[in-house]
């Protein structure tokens, strides 16, 4: 197996099998994994333009049910103070979002259940709905739910979910998750989620201990067999009051790079699906979201949350832009993707190609 026979076959359209995935993720020489680059974006600029969409993030809490053992806002990490947003702080961000014509925000936060919390995310996203006069696209990442709840967000105006699957490999993912955790009910709400009607999204972290890249590559399949419309993927990275993080050190400069090189292939095995370039990137390297343009990425989620908040709401150490407001991000990320020669596509949704190939295939 070299590069050159693997890009001919990519070139003439054939779908790369598992062990041709393990091989580009395991390329070592620098060439030959700037050539990987290279092919990935330019899928990524033939199949979608040279465009950035932008999602405001808004991390409205940090309170969490689940124990995750690698997340900073586990709820057994007494070393944070919680903190929920109110609406009219969640609504003022979503007006920044409005004003700086950024098509669509995401609403982020820990997982909960109750119903005051459902409620309170149903309300507040007919509310963004209301005082955009629909134009905001709504993308929700909040966890594990029922189909209920799916559903009755899904009818306030939310059209897009984010829930990653952390790692396809089920012993990997019972490793980092506490015994009450369940694989196979996290997949079922992908299945869920996609049935409601939701643009999907789903993701995985990477370079976790433990994970090989037999694992990788077959989370690259795992998103195809799933069918899914966006990925979030990104680096893991240790947090210090973690069991996972307090027990992992990781090399950074590798870290990115498997984090680019999961980006390129997973752009050049889907083509069509909108890829984020996470912030976990650039916690890595200070241009680590404008690598993952130039790796295959589209999609950027400048943080909106207020900056009092962005503090306590650090799922791994050496979160960037912490101090900084909405402002200083936006125009900070907006030097960053021109300099590369991308454009931001203001005030569009930028819903990805992906799902409206499948909706198309469904009704015909
Ligand atoms: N509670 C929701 C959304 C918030 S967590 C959920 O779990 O889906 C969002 C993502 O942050 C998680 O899916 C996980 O992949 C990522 N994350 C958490 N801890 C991390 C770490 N230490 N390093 C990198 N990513 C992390
Ligand atoms: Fe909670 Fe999400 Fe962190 Fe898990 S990853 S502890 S569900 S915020």
């Amino acid at each position: 197996m070299t590069l050159d026979k693997i890009f001919t076959e990519i070139d003439a359209r054939s779908e790369l099998n598992l062990e041709q995935i393990e091989f580009l993720l395991s390329l070592q020489k620098p060439e030959e994994i700037e050539a990987l680059y290279k092919k990935a974006y330019q899928i990524k600029t033939s199949v979608l333009g040279k465009k950035v969409y932008f999602r405001g993030l808004i991390e409205f809490s940090n309170i969490c049910e689940k124990d995750c053992l690698y997340c900073g806002i586990r709820k057994s990490n007494k070393n944070l103070e919680r903190f929920m947003m109110t609406k009219e702080e969640m609504l003022s961000e979503a007006r920044f979002a409005l004003e700086n014509n950024y098509g669509s925000v995401v609403l982020q936060s820990g997982e909960r259940t109750d119903k005051y919390f459902v409620d309170f995310v149903e309300n507040i996203v007919r509310e963004i709905k209301n005082i955009s006069d629909g134009k905001l696209g709504i993308t929700l990442c909040l966890g594990e739910q029922s189909e209920h709840t799916y559903k009755k967000w899904f009818s306030a105006g939310a059209h897009r979910y984010l829930l990653r699957i952390e790692t396809s490999n089920p012993e990997l993912y019972k490793k980092i998750h506490p015994p009450d955790s369940s694989f196979e009910n996290r997949k079922k709400c992908l299945q869920i989620l996609k049935n409601c009607g939701y643009q999907v999204g789903t993701g995985v972290m990477i370079g976790i201990p433990g994970q090989t890249i037999h694992d990788l590559a077959s989370d690259i399949l795992f998103f195809k067999d799933m069918d899914v419309d966006m990925i979030g993927m990104g680096p893991f990275i240790p947090h210090k009051d973690t069991p996972l993080g307090k027990e992992t050190k990781i090399k950074p400069e590798e870290q990115l790079e498997l984090g680019l090189k999961m980006i390129a292939v997973t752009r050049i095995y889907l083509k069509d699906v909108n890829i984020a370039s996470t912030t976990a990137l650039q916690a890595l390297s200070p241009t680590g979201r404008e690598l993952g343009i130039l790796a295959g990425a589209n999609i950027i989620m400048p943080n909106l949350t207020e900056t009092k908040y962005r503090a306590s709401y650090k799922l791994y150490d050496g979160k960037p832009c912490l101090d900084e407001n909405s402002a200083m991000c936006k125009s900070c990320l907006q030097k960053r993707i021109e300099a590369i020669g991308e454009t931001i596509a203001f005030g569009e949704w930028g819903d990805s190609l992906h799902f409206a190939k499948r909706k198309e295939c469904a009704c015909n």
